[in-house]
């Protein structure tokens, strides 16, 4: 696939999910980070439903600080493995104090090592709260391009490292919000809807079932 078919590819997903946005509510850099660490194997309105009274409580790191881990799991036990978030939530706390003067880092390198920090969390951090350029790659992403044919990678790390070589790095954050749109909305995982769909000339999956 060229970059230029890759281009258009990528403006017409833009023309259909012109909306295409990060989804996981939050007022400043530390409340991304940890709704998109609550967001693993979740889904982002299931995150929204607990992070709304938790960041009503419990605004920010100083307030986090006072919290333990059975209170936090109060908040956030509908969400998937709650017990490993909330212990990873209050081990990160107290080393965004200890180590970073309670700012929430801005590098892909401090950001994965803090604890229950990935890639895939560091990127959605790095590029909605600091407008820096990135690729996460979450299921929905990871399904979609595979099925359209941009990337061929079986792990995540393939995957992403593929669409940061083949889409134009301007272009990096906001693809990574259509193709979630996406796979959420048109290209779902068991049954893609493809008579929605505005690529369909372009994509491997559809093109090789036709
Ligand atoms: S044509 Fe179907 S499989 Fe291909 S991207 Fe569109 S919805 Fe997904």
């Amino acid at each position: 696939m060229t970059i230029k078919n890759i281009d258009k590819i990528l403006d017409d997903l833009e023309k259909l999910h012109p909306n295409a946005k990060c989804e996981l509510n939050h007022d400043s850099p530390f409340q991304l980070l940890i709704a998109t660490i609550l967001s693993a194997q979740s889904t982002d309105v299931k995150v929204n439903e607990v992070t709304k009274s938790l960041f009503k409580d419990y605004k920010n790191l100083n307030e986090f600080l006072n919290l333990d881990q059975e209170t936090l799991i109060s908040y956030i036990r509908s969400i998937g493995l709650y017990k490993n978030k909330s212990k990873n939530i209050i081990n990160l706390c107290e080393i965004l104090i200890d180590e970073y003067n309670g700012i929430v880092p801005d590098t892909m390198e401090e950001l994965v090592k803090l604890p229950g920090v990935g890639r895939k969390t560091a990127n959605v951090v790095l590029s909605n709260a600091f407008n820096i350029d990135g690729i996460a790659v979450d299921t929905h992403v990871f399904r979609v391009s595979k099925r359209i044919g941009i990337a061929k990678g079986d792990t995540v790390l393939k995957v992403e490292f593929e669409l940061r070589e083949k889409i134009k790095k301007s272009r990096w954050s906001k693809s990574h919000h259509v193709l979630i749109f996406h796979g959420r909305y048109i290209c779902k995982s068991r049954k893609p809807e493809c008579d929605k769909c505005n690529i369909k000339d372009y994509c491997d999956y559809y093109i090789q079932k036709n």
